[in-house]
């Protein structure tokens, strides 16, 4: 596995290239939108999950309301989301509990988070960096397959990624490193066609160093 200076030089270069690090939700400032938006995303594009999402929040703007609302009422909603039945109850189950638990607000503690319908590590990792400053590496499928092909992680779960990421990336560097994967995975590392011959980090790549670089 490469080493941590290795890792800060790819830290740095995205930071350089991406100045401004953003997640592609608009949550806007609210935790409970954040963490809303973070459950419809599940195989669905961002795009499409901030589409919905205002008209979703003009009904349900906190979570006591989405609490009580009807699941039906919730799944016209969010249809064009897909897996909407589940999303749906996930999102009325992590509603109730989170009002009744946690009296509407948010939690910060990773088992707290867990407990919540539809949020795994993914998720909660996404809130516990971008909302509580507590870092987190949100292993998306942009994260585990550019950390891949850079030589930095080997594997394709997500668990073990996050680990091999939390081990090399400062605490404080995460969640922007995170954004900063994505956009990168949109935008040049693309996966079906990595644009290696324009790509900052041709040089510190694992895979292009191996000579399989896309001309
Ligand atoms: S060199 Fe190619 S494979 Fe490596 S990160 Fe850049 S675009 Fe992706």
């Amino acid at each position: 596995m490469r080493s941590r200076e290795e890792m800060a030089e790819v830290v740095r270069r995205l930071e350089a290239y991406y100045p401004d690090a953003q997640c592609a939700l608009e949550a806007g400032e609210d935790p409970f939108r954040l963490l809303v938006m973070a459950i419809l995303s599940a195989q669905c594009t961002d795009a499409r999950v901030n589409l919905v999402s205002g008209p979703l929040f003009a009904r349900f703007p906190d979570a006591p309301s989405l609490a009580e609302g009807s699941i039906e009422e919730i799944e016209e909603l969010i249809r064009t989301c897909g897996l909407y039945h589940s999303k749906a109850k996930n999102l009325h189950l992590m509603s109730v509990r989170l009002t009744e638990v946690y009296g509407g607000k948010v939690p910060s503690e990773m088992d707290d988070l867990l407990s919540l319908a539809g949020v795994g590590r993914k998720v909660a990792n996404l809130i516990r960096g971008d909302v509580f400053g507590l870092g987190g590496i949100v292993a998306d499928t942009h994260c585990i397959r550019i950390s891949n092909l850079l030589g930095f992680a080997d594997s394709t779960d997500p668990h073990k990624v996050e680990r091999q990421l939390d081990g090399l990336v400062p605490k404080d560097k995460q969640s922007d490193f995170c954004h900063r994967l994505v956009q990168y995975g949109r935008n040049v590392c693309v996966a079906r066609r990595p644009q290696c011959g324009v790509c900052v980090l041709r040089d510190v790549c694992a895979h292009a160093c191996a000579g399989k670089e896309t001309p």
